[in-house]
């Protein structure tokens, strides 16, 4: 599947996961270093490329465009995977 004009326009940063993982992660949840299971990159999550127009909101490598976070959140339970992430690094206090 190409990137066009159309998918370009239904991109946020990833500050758009921010709801959803402020549950999971708490207040620094987007701040999390998460590196890359496709690439290697390492980057805050914030930096991700996220799609919210999809069944729930994907968050993708700005580098490789790898899928490394899906949330879908239903009525009664919320599904999460990070299986695209090698490791996710969450900093306590002041790191
Ligand atoms: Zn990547």
């Amino acid at each position: 599947m190409s990137v066009g004009t159309r998918t370009e326009e239904l991109r946020l940063d990833g500050n758009a996961l921010g709801g959803a993982l402020l549950e999971l992660l708490g207040p620094e949840g987007t701040a999390a270093l998460g590196t890359c299971g496709s690439c290697g990159a390492r980057g805050e999550l914030a930096r991700l490329l996220v799609y919210v127009r999809c069944p729930g909101i994907v968050g993708r490598c700005p580098a490789c465009d790898a899928v490394l976070v899906a949330v879908v959140e239903g009525p009664e339970r919320t599904w999460v995977t990070l299986a695209g992430l090698r490791s996710l690094e969450l900093v306590h206090g002041d790191g």
